[in-house]
């Protein structure tokens, strides 16, 4: 390995971008300096931060490949092939996410996390600094501050510094007081909070292992994604205030009634609900657009940092992951051109993160919403005939995002006009027609 001393890099944030990065840049032979807030997770383990599992898909699944690490990671993780919908009175309604075979995986954060950062320890060219709070960087010196474990404060200086400390970054927080630099934040009406359906017996699963399982209700909803353990990991996403709301629920005879009227079938899995309720934190959901995302040749921001987006489309870590491939191939392509590297990869990114952060906020009425609807149901049938009977040409918005490498903006825009395209069948009636190669060649124009 070409060790490039002259070159250090700091990446501020040891999520799951900021390892990753910090191996693809050792990969290359930079001195990476890794800051993170928390404690060490391989000697505590504690997995500290949101969400226990993710959906990690295509996207994802190629940023990991390029470290070796994808095969390991499914090896743990549990394939979902489609969304079990489940309805107050507990029927079941089950959709394919794509064709035969094609799954999204959930996987554990805290162990993808955990493995990432035991990766980069083998590097030498990696130093790691943990229970380091950034708190100022530098902007023309590419240096940064940090409070560490004894309270003692520290600066150091690189070549240049990645922001990769997530959606309340310090690292973006330095852009912000900067001439000409654009920034918004936008909370969700919505909120979440993680409860639990624990293993049968022997580690049995209590639900369909393979699949995502949905309470879509209107307003607010449940979800529920397996773990190996043979639990599910449920997340409510419900409105902070109003009828149905987090603030209806304050006592324990208010959730227990709330949860026996709308999800009936679940709560006689959920032996700790009641505890698991008051005791797990009721969290926000917000969108973060910014721009410019670098600074000269000097700070870059990445993941979250850059773009932090609402999680209905399972995409956030796996547009991240996707930040991290897009920069490592600017490196490749510019070589030391740094300031040419950085705009080479905001550039490429920007559209593409907002596209798939207005394709999450959709997602949510989506899943909360529409997949309870009739027409919502019929036509998303007709999607999946078209992709079985023309995968060369038709191709869904869903297929687009997450199991392919196609752009996210390209899939945005691909969505609308499939959507055209089927209304327009809907509206000819036309539903037994679209095996007729004749009928479909008058209508492929509309998603051309
Ligand atoms: C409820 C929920 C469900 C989700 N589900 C999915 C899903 O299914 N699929 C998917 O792809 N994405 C999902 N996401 C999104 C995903 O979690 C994020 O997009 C992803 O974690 C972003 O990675 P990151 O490294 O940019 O930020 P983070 O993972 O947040 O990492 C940032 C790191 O920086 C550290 N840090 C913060 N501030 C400082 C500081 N000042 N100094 C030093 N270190 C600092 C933090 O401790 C943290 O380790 C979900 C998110 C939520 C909230």
């Amino acid at each position: 390995m070409f060790v490039r001393m002259s070159e250090t890099i700091s990446v501020i944030g040891g999520g799951l971008s900021g390892s990753l990065l910090s191996i693809y840049l050792a990969k290359r032979g930079f001195q990476v300096n890794l800051f993170e807030r928390r404690p060490d997770m391989r000697t505590n383990r504690i997995y500290a931060g949101k969400s226990i599992n993710l959906a990690l898909s295509t996207r994802g699944l190629r940023a990991l490949e390029r470290i070796g690490l994808d095969k390991e990671i499914l090896e743990d993780a549990i394939p979902m092939y489609g969304r079990m919908m489940h309805s107050r009175t507990g029927e079941l309604n089950y959709h394919p996410y794509g064709k035969e075979g094609q799954a999204i995986n959930s996987v554990s954060r805290g162990r993808l996390n955990l493995k990432l950062i035991e990766l980069a320890s083998a590097y030498p060219n990696i130093s790691m600094h943990f229970n380091a709070r950034c708190t100022d960087v530098d902007l023309n010196k590419a240096a940064a501050t940090f409070e560490l474990e004894d309270g003692s404060v520290k600066t150091f200086e690189a070549n240049r510094i990645m922001g990769t400390d997530g959606a309340f970054a310090a690292t973006r927080g330095r852009l912000q007081i900067t001439d000409r630099f654009n920034y918004s934040q936008q909370y969700l009406h919505v909120g979440y909070k993680e409860l639990a359906i624990p293993a049968g017996e022997n580690g049995s699963f209590l639900m369909e292992k393979n699949a995502l399982h949905i309470w879509p209700r209107g307003s607010f909803m449940m979800i529920a994604l397996p773990n190996p353990a043979g639990d599910f990991t449920c997340t409510l996403f419900m409105p902070f205030e109003g009828e149905n709301s987090f603030d209806k629920l304050k006592t324990r005879e208010e959730v227990s009634r709330f949860f026996e009227e709308q999800f009936p079938d679940a709560v006689s899995m959920m032996p700790g609900l009641l505890d698991d309720f008051f005791a797990n934190p009721t969290s926000s959901l917000v969108t973060v657009r910014c721009y410019p995302w670098v600074r000269e040749d000097k700070l870059a921001l990445l993941g979250d940092a850059a773009h932090a987006v609402v999680p209905f489309y399972g995409q956030g870590m796996n547009c991240s992951f996707e930040d991290c491939v897009v920069m490592d191939d600017c490196i490749e392509k510019y070589g030391d051109d740094w300031a040419r590297i950085f705009d080479e990869y905001q550039k490429e990114r920007k559209p593409n993160a907002d596209a798939i952060s207005e394709l999450a906020i959709q997602n949510y009425y989506e899943m909360a919403d529409k997949v309870g609807d009739a027409h919502f149901l019929h036509k998303k049938h007709i999607e999946h005939e078209l992709t079985e009977l023309y995968p060369d040409i038709f191709k869904s918005q869903y297929e687009l995002t997450t199991f392919s490498l196609s752009p996210y903006k390209y899939a945005l825009d691909q969505g609308k006009k499939n959507d055209a395209l089927l209304e327009r069948i809907i509206a000819e009636k036309a539903e037994s027609k679209i095996t007729d190669p004749a009928y479909m060649a008058g209508l492929w124009h509309l998603i051309q």
